[in-house]
């Protein structure tokens, strides 16, 4: 992943979680990190190391695209693929997330349909 985009991506992980996960450690907090899909499967040694750490992984979709007038079909795909990026990287249990506002309630009334 030696590719302008594997290095920001690397970036973007590296030194937000390793620095904040430092602080935390040190601490002794425990954290929710809330992931994007597309960069758990870029760096799922990352996502792996923050749930072995004691960490919770939440789902931010999986591309990051903007939530707002989108079909459930959509959602579903945002959220579900990152779900199970979170699950292989360790993490059981509840997986909380973060979609923004527009898109919140329809996950809600889609998961209470299901
Ligand atoms: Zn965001």
């Amino acid at each position: 992943m030696n590719t302008p985009e594997g290095k920001r991506a690397r970036r973007r992980w590296l030194v937000p979680a390793l620095a904040v996960t430092a602080a935390l450690a040190k601490e002794r907090v425990r954290a929710t990190f809330f992931v994007i899909g597309s960069q758990v499967e870029a760096h799922p040694e990352y996502a792996k190391r923050l749930v072995a750490a004691g960490h919770e992984l939440g789902n931010h979709t999986y591309t990051h695209r903007r939530m707002v007038f989108v079909s459930p079909d959509t959602v579903a795909a945002e959220v579900e693929p990152t779900n199970a990026l979170i699950r292989q990287a360790g993490q059981r249990g509840e997986i909380p997330s973060r979609l923004g506002h527009p898109a919140a309630p329809l996950v809600r009334r889609r998961a209470a349909h299901a």
